[in-house]
């Protein structure tokens, strides 16, 4: 496992590896790796020839400083996590390696970005779309690897794949859970031993949901989602929304052909946590 922090190595690396027809699998991930990460990097490793791994907190994609400063690092203890797993490279570039210059590029997701988190975090996906074209860019992956959790991200980077014209296969993968339910997140650290034990309700009401979605209307069943986990004192719904897993758009009926999605942002003190479960 080679650690590399400019893109010049790892584009040499690259290249000498291309020629070999070697197969690249990439994780992009922000550090703080937990089970969820790792599933990823073990999916790449045993379909690839080659797995790389960045880690790098994109300041573009943070619409909130205080978010952006308080996400956490842990560099030395993410590498010890990689070591299990044994990727090939994990690139660790600095936010100056990666923007010397102010990146001015804007996307155009149309509907993609201006529900949920596009439209509770203006300007987040666009800052996602400029560090991953970049990154792909760098790595050339044959496939690259994307957690479910952030179900709406997977959207977007297929779009921008499409839009881009790129050559690279997107892998969507389950979301890793913890014992209790909880998706696992690099931002459930900050949660208060409080907050902890209370967040499991989020998953908990979800799949709850899923057991009588069809004895309700969409719209009834949004409601008790929304209902159910605002009654606790230490969280506050930011939406919930049923949308189609491809256009994302808003579910009316559940008669609807195409396979849904409850996607949820929930507010705690200070941590925002997603999630989303599959209707079928
Ligand atoms: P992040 O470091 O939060 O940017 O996440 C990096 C990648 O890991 C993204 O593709 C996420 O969707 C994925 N990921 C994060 N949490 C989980 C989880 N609990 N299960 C599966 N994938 C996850």
């Amino acid at each position: 496992m080679k650690v590399l922090r400019f893109i010049a190595d790892i584009q040499s690396e690259i290249g000498k590896l291309k020629q070999q027809q070697k197969k690249i699998g990439f994780v992009p991930t922000m550090g703080a790796l937990h089970q969820g990460h790792l599933s990823l990097v073990e999916q790449s490793v045993k379909n690839n020839d080659i797995t790389v791994v960045s880690i790098f907190v994109n300041p573009t994609q943070f619409n909130n400083p205080n978010d952006l400063k308080t996400y956490p690092r842990c560099e030395a203890q993410d590498l010890k996590r990689l070591e299990a797993l044994l990727p090939d490279y994990v690139f660790i570039p600095t936010v100056e390696e990666m923007y010397p210059e102010k990146d001015n590029r804007q996307f155009n997701f149309g509907k993609l970005d201006t529900v949920m988190e596009g439209k509770n975090r203006p300007g987040h996906f666009n800052g996602v779309a400029q560090i991953v074209s970049k990154l792909f860019d760098i790595v050339t992956p044959d496939n690259a690897y994307f957690g479910q959790k952030d179900f709406q991200q997977i959207a977007v980077i297929k779009q921008m794949v499409q839009q881009l014209n790129l050559d690279v296969n997107i892998v969507p993968c389950p979301i890793v859970r913890e014992d209790d339910g909880l998706a696992m997140s690099s931002r459930n650290m900050l949660l208060s031993e409080e907050q902890r034990k209370n967040v499991p309700l989020i998953s908990r009401t979800l799949l709850k949901s899923c057991t009588f979605a069809r004895s309700l209307s969409v719209e009834e069943l949004k409601k008790w989602v929304v209902n159910e986990i605002n009654k606790n004192p230490f969280m506050e719904v930011e939406y919930f929304e049923i949308v189609d897993d491809t256009h994302l758009e808003t579910v009316k009926s559940w008669s609807e052909p195409n396979t849904k999605v409850g996607c949820i942002t929930v507010q705690v003190g200070e941590v925002r946590l997603i999630d989303n479960i599959i209707f079928n």
